[in-house]
């Protein structure tokens, strides 16, 4: 259980692979929002070792096909109130758009304001493709 008495309204990101909290938290660009964000890395845990998490004690609009590709199998908490309103188990999204780039310089999407969208093309290693063009690429995340 995670102890969220000092948490009114956030988020709580549990269960990220050791390591990962730190790229998730840059991936999120949490250092440039109001309010507390605490990243706690290495706690032990009977699962997995060491896990990460990250507590973010305000309103925020979390992408979590980000969170899925940075931290995939981490949990999102919801907390309303005190307590956790929803839970959600975040896997490796299937669909994603507008958080990747297509590497192929000649893609539509580089050069016109269209939405950027990609298929999960394999899980491991992560690749994905490019809607438009079919160009497979690995998540520069991960
Ligand atoms: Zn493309």
């Amino acid at each position: 259980m995670i102890n969220v008495s000092k948490i009114r309204k956030g988020i709580v990101i549990d269960h990220i692979k050791a390591g990962d909290g730190i790229k998730l938290y840059r991936a999120l660009n949490l250092e440039k929002i109001q309010g507390v964000v605490v990243l706690m890395a290495g706690i032990p845990s009977e699962k997995m070792g060491k896990k990460d998490l990250i507590k973010i004690e305000t309103d925020f609009d979390l992408n979590t096909d980000l969170v899925g590709l940075v931290a995939p199998s981490s949990t999102v908490n919801m907390i309303e109130d005190g307590r956790v309103s929803k839970k959600e188990k975040i896997c490796l999204p299937k669909k994603i758009k507008g958080v990747l780039t297509c590497i192929n310089p000649a893609c539509v999407t580089n050069h016109q304001d269209v939405d950027k969208l990609f298929e999960l093309e394999s899980e491991d290693p992560v690749r994905y493709r490019c809607c438009y063009c079919d160009q497979v690429m690995r998540s520069d995340r991960g």
